[in-house]
């Protein structure tokens, strides 16, 4: 190793050492109720495919189909030559299904935050930013080159408290919150941020990717759980979790939607999602507005496994979504806590700082519409006995 580059390890080695290097584990199998990981089958608890989608065999004939007739890449970026129909009929549909007036979408979630957040604010404006807000959001607050100014997580009274000290000192304002925080499953406070959006006059920005196919009405997301239809200024999302493919998206009001054709740097410079992509998520949205099924099931799997869990006696935290944070502690627990499951066919991933607090290590399980019951009751076993194992219950 040349010594311009020994910091590199020395970095890694320190990573080692502090018990915080990610050995990423590999899958052999698609993704659904259960995985083959690293040669053996476990029971999945880990992923974002909420409905099952990213394996369902309607998404993947949708996606077949349109391999064939219109091949593989765009070819281009969108601005250029790689805007194909489907990209726009997949825009009317999000737009649709969303009951807002436009949507633009890009190639992820995080190039969604990417693109919108600098081109609705820059250097002389400010960000009033909840302060458990996602990675994207953060690095497209800085991208933009705005002041952040971070608020109390969900806390709507500490964002007034903000908001008025920075009265006077900017330009644009922009309040921008996760709809639900994907650490603990709870959900913003969106109407009462959007009350004081309105009363201080800055635009309103809400990121839903783990709200989309999972709240509202039949998985319409945060902004028809609240009501708020036409009241949010942008509602960013994510194709790549509940509807089970890849792509990010952002649906709202149309001079923004296409502000953002102009102004989105990831849209102009970036090739777009592939047709196989864009027509899997059509694919997701028929199958959404044909039944509420899926979602109907997630929730009835989400609660079974909640309530057990509960009656084991573990803290669940306060999640308000199918996300269940299994709460232990130090982060040392929660690893040998996810080992253990591991060993009982239990892939169930640990969390600890930096992605949560320190002292709030946990084991977050995903629960699926793709879950049986049986696979749930297989998983609340190996949960129990690992539990007690460790001393967690009693
Ligand atoms: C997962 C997630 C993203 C990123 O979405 P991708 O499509 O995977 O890039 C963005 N924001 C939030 C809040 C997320 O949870």
């Amino acid at each position: 190793m040349t010594k311009r580059l020994e910091w590199v390890q020395q970095e890694l080695d320190g990573l080692k050492e502090a018990g915080l290097y990610n050995r990423i584990r590999t899958l052999e199998s698609p993704q659904g109720a259960w995985l083959t990981v690293d040669g053996k089958r476990v029971l999945n608890f880990c992923s974002n495919n909420y409905l099952g989608l990213a394996n369902h065999p309607v998404i993947i004939q949708a996606a077949k189909e349109a391999l064939d007739q219109y091949g593989l890449g765009p070819g281009a970026v969108r601005s250029i030559a790689g805007t194909m129909a489907l990209h726009l009929e997949l825009e009317k549909r999000l737009a649709a299904f969303k009951g807002v007036e436009a949507a633009i979408t890009f190639q992820s979630g995080f190039c969604a935050n990417l693109a919108t957040i600098p081109a609705l604010v820059g250097k002389e404006d400010v960000i009033f930013s909840d302060e458990l807000n996602h990675a994207s959001i953060i690095d497209g607050s800085r991208l933009s080159g705005a002041r952040i100014a971070r608020y109390a997580h969900a806390n709507p009274a500490d964002l007034e408290k903000v908001i008025r000290e920075n009265a006077g000192t900017y330009r644009r304002g922009l309040l921008v919150t996760d709809g639900v925080f994907s650490m603990d499953g709870d959900i913003a406070p969106l109407d009462q941020l959007y009350e004081i959006s309105n009363r201080y006059d800055v635009m309103l920005m809400v990121d839903d990717a783990h709200g989309e196919g999972v709240i509202g009405r039949g998985g319409r997301g945060i902004v028809d759980h609240f009501g708020l239809h036409g009241k949010v200024d942008v509602e960013v999302g994510t194709l790549s979790k509940a509807f089970g493919g890849v792509g990010g998206v952002v649906a709202g009001n149309a001079q923004i939607i296409d502000w953002l054709r102009q102004r989105g740097r990831p849209f102009l410079f970036s090739s777009a999602a592939t047709p196989p992509d864009v027509a899997a998520c059509l694919a997701a949205i028929d199958l959404l507005e044909a039944s509420t099924e899926l979602v109907d099931t997630l929730w009835e799997n989400a609660r079974y496994f909640k309530a057990a869990m509960k009656e084991y006696g573990f803290d669940t935290g306060h999640s308000a979504t199918p996300i269940t944070p299994i709460m232990l502690g130090e982060a040392p627990l929660a690893q040998q806590f996810s080992r253990e499951l591991f060993d009982e066919g239990v892939f169930a991933m640990a969390l600890g700082f930096p992605t949560v607090q320190k002292g709030k290590a946990r084991i977050r399980v995903m629960i699926s519409a793709a879950h049986s019951l049986s696979d749930l009751d297989q998983g609340l076993t190996a949960f129990k006995k690992v539990g007690l194992k460790l001393g967690i219950i009693h």
